[in-house]
């Protein structure tokens, strides 16, 4: 079996999304907006996609650093051609990046699970075929009935919990919302949540790195007297002693990292040095599912739990194939939003969640995405 073609379609879809100018996604009106679908080819006609954003997919990535690797060697050899990818990214001088690679690594497991007739997670390894979520509500805003309040998180958390979520994730307001970061507007929208949806509903908190070690270590210990599950990227990642400091005085576990560069190495190095009790990892910040599986068997090995970053067919297949992962990240979740209408280049949403709080594994071969080609032909950005 021999890689014979690689490409990239640009194409056009809606998003009901927008960005402030720290970066974070709120409800928008609707726009068109680009998005990349990568195809790799086998000679046997088996063919493995992944969706990413354009600029990690242009023809310059793949011409220099993707096709020199793939063409004409053996999709199925993805640990020997991982490695090669990394090696090209160091020599790249930043232009391939992680979330570039995630997407190739991606691809090859599709193609994998769609030559094997299976799903990716069972050709993994299955662990389970359902797990439960926690919806992941996104960071707070300025919006009337949306997340502006800590009684808008309260009255939404209620209505998840409706839904059948029987855990909630809290982002709270981050720069450039109006006096944020403040941790007394973050305890303030924790302790309404806790109050709003009673003892049962596990809570979790991502403090999204904004925190001196001093107010972190004040906000995990209201989280304690609040019953949370776990405290979130409260600092900046690439200070490992600041998680082992906070991690060491307190009793929530503290989970990280998961936006640090360095794949399955550097968290390799934070299990070793106790900087986090929960390990992180996931496809798009740690290079894909390759690497991420190292981290999860790495933190295994140390008796540790490892929750997956992110929503998506990718990271629901790392959930359903660990041991050592209790969640699944469902989200970004809003008022505003219809998290169960699926983008217009799928045909179904690749996470269906019962009236019970689980995520089912899709019975598809490959990573179970149903991709909606006639959309993606009929829309293609010319
Ligand atoms: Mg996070």
């Amino acid at each position: 079996m021999k890689v014979v073609d690689i490409r990239t379609d640009i194409f056009f879809h809606t998003s009901y999304r927008s960005q402030d100018s720290g970066g974070h996604s709120h409800p928008g009106p609707g726009k068109r907006v680009k998005h990349a679908l990568l195809r790799i080819v086998a000679d046997d006609g088996t063919e493995g996609y992944s969706f990413q954003h354009p600029e990690q997919l242009s023809a310059a990535i793949l011409d220099s650093y993707v096709r020199p690797v793939l063409a004409g060697q053996d999709p199925l050899a993805r640990e020997r051609l991982f490695d090669e990818m990394v090696h090209r990214q160091r020599g790249s001088g930043g232009r391939f990046n992680d979330r570039s690679l995630s997407a190739v690594d991606q691809a090859l497991w599709d193609l994998a699970g769609r030559k094997a007739g299976m799903p990716v997670y069972k050709l993994i390894g299955a662990y389970r075929d359902k797990i439960l979520a926690y919806g992941s509500i996104m960071c707070g805003d300025d919006l009337p009935g949306g997340l502006s309040s800590p009684e808008d998180y309260a009255a939404y958390s209620v209505k998840l919990v409706e839904r059948g979520y029987r855990a909630v994730k809290l982002h709270t307001w981050f720069p450039p919302m109006p006096g944020a970061p403040d941790p007394k507007m973050e305890i303030a929208a924790c302790a309404a949540v806790r109050e709003a949806v009673g003892p049962d509903i596990r809570l979790m908190l991502d403090g999204y790195h904004w925190y001196s070690r001093t107010d972190a270590l004040r906000i995990g210990r209201a989280l304690e007297k609040l019953d949370f599950e776990w405290f979130e990227e409260p600092m900046d990642e690439t200070s490992m002693s600041s998680y082992a400091w906070l991690a060491d005085k307190l009793d929530i576990p503290v989970l990280g990292p998961e936006t640090i560069s360095g794949k399955n190495r550097s968290r390799a190095e934070w299990v070793r040095h106790e900087a986090s009790d929960i390990l992180r990892t996931g496809v798009l910040n740690a290079g894909g599912i390759t690497p991420s599986l190292k981290v999860m068997h790495t933190a295994h090995s140390f008796g540790l739990n490892c929750e997956v970053h992110g929503n998506g067919a990718a990271n629901l297949a790392l959930c359903l194939s660990s041991a050592n992962c209790d969640w699944y990240e469902r989200g970004l979740l809003h008022p505003f939003l219809d998290y169960e209408q699926p983008p217009e280049y799928l045909r179904g949403i690749v996470d269906p969640m019962d009236g019970e709080g689980y995520v089912h594994g899709s019975a598809q071969p490959g990573l179970g995405e149903d991709i909606d080609f006639e959309y993606i032909e009929a829309n293609l950005a010319r």
